[in-house]
């Protein structure tokens, strides 16, 4: 049998696939299409690539391997965070560089004011809620994280504050952590629904979105690319991969450049109202700074969205359902012990720099890979500036850094032993 989670027919149950608005109605592709710029791969990169070149008057075709949010951009937690996860804006510039440093920083800064301006825009049913993200610090001693991003991000002009201790547990409805930071341009959204809300605006701006048609192979056919599927082919003179954690070898190294990481999700059964009002009582997502992550954050129906991460994958279900029912009860004991109405999985796209790694493939062609978990707002800002350069921008003027194709090195082996990083990091959070 295959596994729902992996098959491309249909989309993996979960409390998005159940709550989301229905998606827009598409086919796959059949016979020759040709367009100005084919993107590969339908989450929020190649959705915001769609929808941005569109808007931009290219005729644009989206050919997507199974359905629409079919990948991370349907699985999701839904923190719309304009952070990446580990770098901070010091270290980006530094890792980067002075030329793209500081732009792709101001690109992070706006991620998630993009997407909320977006959901606005285009009227998207998706559940957005633009209240502030927090990361709360899980012991006294990483208060000095919260402090470095206050002042890093507050001197780029970020919307950023210092919490402390008791205004965090007003925040989060618990003492469980120590104080933290917040940036209030970020939020949550239900991100099956944001997904299919931008395909629904890049159809409307001209944009035809394809499904159930994997991209076999690029080559080069006189002076465009052709995208060969099952069921015909795309000829264009511009390109976007934008398969992410994902992908195949449609193009040599791209998808090499990530480890998939499996991030577990699950959506508790609804809370009382009394107990809704008591936790994240404003609004908030919530993740904090431990490696091995505590997240939160209520969906529209009272319905708690967390989940974790486990070192063995098999016979997950009962062994996560234990676990975090432990664990949230422990965080917010007004819960008890919480029942799961939804347990479901993904794969974020991991690279070892946790750098974003974005390319110009040949010229014309663009992809990226390495969201490392923060990719909801990024995805959609990288889409964007994708699509300025397939509307002639030219990529020195844009604020992406780019980078040559990375693969990990040994990645089979990389890949196998990922999951036991989990171990290690348990480990870590515990100490100072
Ligand atoms: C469980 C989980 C929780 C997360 N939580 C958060 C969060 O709370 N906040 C946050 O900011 N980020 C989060 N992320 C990361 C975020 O979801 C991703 O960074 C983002 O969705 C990436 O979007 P994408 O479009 O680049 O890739 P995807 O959404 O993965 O899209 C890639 C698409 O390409 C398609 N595809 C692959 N190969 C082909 C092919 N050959 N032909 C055609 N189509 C193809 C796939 O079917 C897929 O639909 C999470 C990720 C996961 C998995």
């Amino acid at each position: 049998m295959a596994d729902v989670m992996n098959d491309p027919r249909h989309m993996p149950p979960s409390l998005w696939a159940a709550t989301a608005p229905a998606s827009p109605p598409t086919t796959p592709l059949a016979g020759e299409a040709v367009a100005d710029l084919c993107v590969v791969g339908a989450g929020y990169s190649g959705l915001s690539t769609a929808l941005h070149a569109a808007e931009a008057g290219l005729s644009v075709v989206v050919l997507e391997a199974a359905e629409i949010g079919w990948g991370a951009s349907g699985r999701n937690n839904g923190q719309v965070i304009p952070t990446l996860s580990r770098l901070d804006p010091d270290a980006i510039v530094a890792a980067v560089g002075a030329d793209k440093g500081e732009p792709f920083v101001a690109l992070i800064r706006d991620s998630a004011a993009l997407v909320f301006d977006l959901i606005r825009k285009h009227g998207i049913e998706a559940e957005a809620v633009q209240n502030g993200w927090v990361q709360p610090a899980h012991r006294e001693s990483r208060l000095k994280i919260s402090e470095a991003r206050v002042k890093q991000w507050g001197s780029r002009g970020a919307p950023v504050e210092l919490v402390d201790r008791a205004r965090m547990a007003a925040i989060a409805g618990t003492e469980h952590w120590h104080g933290g930071w917040l940036n209030r341009s970020g939020g949550r959204i239900n991100p099956l629904g944001y997904a299919r809300g931008l395909a629904a605006a890049a159809i409307g701006a001209g944009a035809k979105i394809f499904t159930q048609s994997p991209a076999q192979s690029v080559t080069r056919d006189g002076a465009r690319w052709k995208v060969s599927t099952p069921g015909g082919h795309v000829l264009a003179e511009k390109l976007v991969l934008a398969t992410h954690a994902y992908g195949d070898e449609l193009w040599p190294g791209l998808s090499s450049e990530v480890i998939p990481v499996r991030s577990y999700q699950m959506a508790t059964e609804p809370v009382g109202d009394n107990v809704h009002r008591s936790i994240l009582p404003e609004g908030h997502a919530l993740s904090d700074t431990r490696g091995d992550l505590y997240f939160f954050r209520f969906d529209a129906n009272r319905r708690l969205v967390t989940g974790g991460a486990l070192i063995i994958g098999a016979g997950y279900d009962g062994r996560l359902r234990r676990r975090i029912a432990e664990r949230a009860a422990r965080v917010f004991p007004q819960l008890g012990t919480p029942r799961f109405d939804y347990v479901w999985h993904g794969y974020i796209g991991v690279n070892q720099d946790r750098l974003p790694h974005i390319h110009e493939l040949a010229p014309g062609v663009y992809g990226w890979t390495g969201c490392n978990g923060r990719g909801v707002a990024l995805a959609t800002a990288i889409g964007r500036e994708f699509a300025r350069a397939a509307a002639g921008t030219p990529m020195k003027e844009l604020p992406l850094p780019l980078s040559p194709v990375k693969p990990v090195p040994a990645r089979g082996f990389a890949r196998r032993v990922a999951p036991f990083a989990v171990g290690y990091f348990r480990w870590r959070d515990t100490r100072d």
